[in-house]
């Protein structure tokens, strides 16, 4: 659907100009980060901004490692914003294309049992509401809305400055091993505990899971980054490349499928290497594809797993791309899809030229057996009602909703559904 409106504010003081004159004529509004969501959460039927231009740092409390972004910022320019205070972000989700509003709005996480999603490294927010005022939510102004704003789907407010707590920045050792599978889901919630960040990809039709540990390291560590030549072949010619023209075929003649899945296995799944966190926590992926992520009560991933990996055998379907399984520590941010449990997410995918609707429904209703809990920027079909019994605090947020945008003048249909009109 395309806006009627687009702007390419440059300032804080633009959004707010775009809001209020929203506002007099009567239009819906709503900021737009990369666009990398999966669902219609995006979409600005209105008015759409464009915050591109406004990245950057604001300011930064070096005592607190405390840094101010201007909301548009994109992730990928992150590390060198953040290298001459020798600082870092926590943890990454497994890309870095996104914009840090978009990313904290949709819950964006990554892996790690003890690490929370990137809205939990957010301590104080700046947005413009939609009666056009600034409002500032952190440690000194209504602290007690952070858990909302910091993670608010785009529906309180147009953030147009992110205060994210940072870390010293550290280097990661990285281990990828492929492994029995069923030994993986066997000692899955023993090992998540005993190292920093656990994550595994399976490829349907093998049994092998391809793991990935990986161990924080002081800044000081020795790196030992992939040779550009190996990173080229994982990344740009396997991960990206060849895969592209596997999928592209394996959606015409399904039955090459599984031969594939098992050669990606075989050559992919080993490496060992050391280099800056921003560079192994996240990788290029230029392959297009669906995806939907469900959250789960740690505890229930490998029964979970399981049955997903029974549906596929009954019913006979080719999958191309791997599910792929993680971890976060339990948070209150109000709409977390961790909020108050340690959290286990299975992931899966199609290439974007398969229909994935019998899959992602039949995946679906196995997760909502195991109380699972959609990611808030993929594919699902929850609404307002089933969602409310998901999420503890969902009606407090409907509440202050109410309070800060009683017009809905941030709506979208997707919104719509979600929250109820
Ligand atoms: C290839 C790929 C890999 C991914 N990997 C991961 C992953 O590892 N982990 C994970 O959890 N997710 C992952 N995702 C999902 C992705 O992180 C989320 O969908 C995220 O929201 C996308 O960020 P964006 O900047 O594109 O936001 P958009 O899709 O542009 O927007 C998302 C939401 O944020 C709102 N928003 C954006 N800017 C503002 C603002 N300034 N103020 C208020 N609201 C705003 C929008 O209105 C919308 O509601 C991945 C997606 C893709 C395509």
């Amino acid at each position: 659907m395309r806006p009627q409106i687009f702007e390419r504010p440059r300032t804080p003081e633009a959004v707010q100009r775009a809001v209020l004159a929203a506002r007099q004529r009567g239009l819906i509004i709503k900021a737009v980060g990369a666009g990398h969501s999966f669902t219609g959460i995006a979409v600005a039927p209105g008015v759409l901004l464009d915050l591109s231009d406004m990245s950057g740092i604001v300011s930064v409390d070096r005592e607190r490692s405390y840094v101010t972004l201007l909301a548009g910022t994109r992730l990928h320019q992150v590390p060198a914003l953040l290298a001459p205070y020798g600082l870092a972000m926590e943890n990454l989700g497994d890309i870095d294309r996104q914009s840090i509003s978009g990313a904290i709005s949709t819950g964006t996480h990554g892996t790690g049992a003890g690490f929370g999603g990137i809205a939990t490294q957010v301590v104080g927010v700046t947005v413009i509401t939609a009666a056009g005022e600034f409002r500032r939510i952190d440690e000194d102004h209504d602290p007690h809305l952070l858990g909302a704003f910091a993670l608010g789907l785009g529906a309180l407010g147009i953030l147009v400055e992110v205060t994210l707590r940072c870390v010293p920045a550290f280097v990661m050792h990285e281990l990828d091993r492929p492994e029995p599978l069923e030994e993986v889901l066997d000692g899955v919630l023993d090992r998540i505990t005993n190292v920093d960040h656990f994550e595994f990809y399976w490829f349907p039709h093998t049994d092998i899971a391809l793991t990935k540990t990986t161990t924080r390291l002081p800044e000081s560590a020795k790196r030992k980054p992939l040779p550009p030549v190996g990173k080229w072949i994982d990344e740009t010619l396997l991960s990206n490349g060849l895969y592209r023209v596997v999928c592209g075929a394996a959606s015409a003649v399904p039955a090459i499928a599984p031969g594939f899945n098992r050669l990606a296995v075989r050559l992919t799944g080993d490496r060992e290497y050391t280099d800056r966190s921003f560079k192994v926590l996240t990788q290029s992926r230029t392959v297009r594809f669906r995806e939907m992520e469900y959250a789960l009560p740690a505890e229930h991933v490998p029964a979970a797993f399981r049955a997903v990996q029974a549906l596929i055998a009954e019913r006979g379907w080719r999958i191309t791309f791997p599910v792929e399984v993680r971890f976060a520590a339990a948070d209150d941010l109000w709409l977390s899809t961790a909020h108050g449990r340690a959290t286990g997410y299975i992931a899966v995918h199609r290439y974007w030229r398969e229909d994935p609707t019998e899959y992602f429904t039949a995946v679906e209703a196995i997760m909502r057996t195991f109380g699972g809990r959609p990611h808030w920027g993929k594919m699902h079909t929850r609404d307002a009602a089933s969602l409310r019994e998901a999420y503890p605090r969902f009606d407090d947020f409907i509440t202050l909703r109410d309070e800060v945008d009683p017009d809905r003048r941030f709506r979208n249909r997707h919104l719509d559904r979600i929250l109820g009109a």
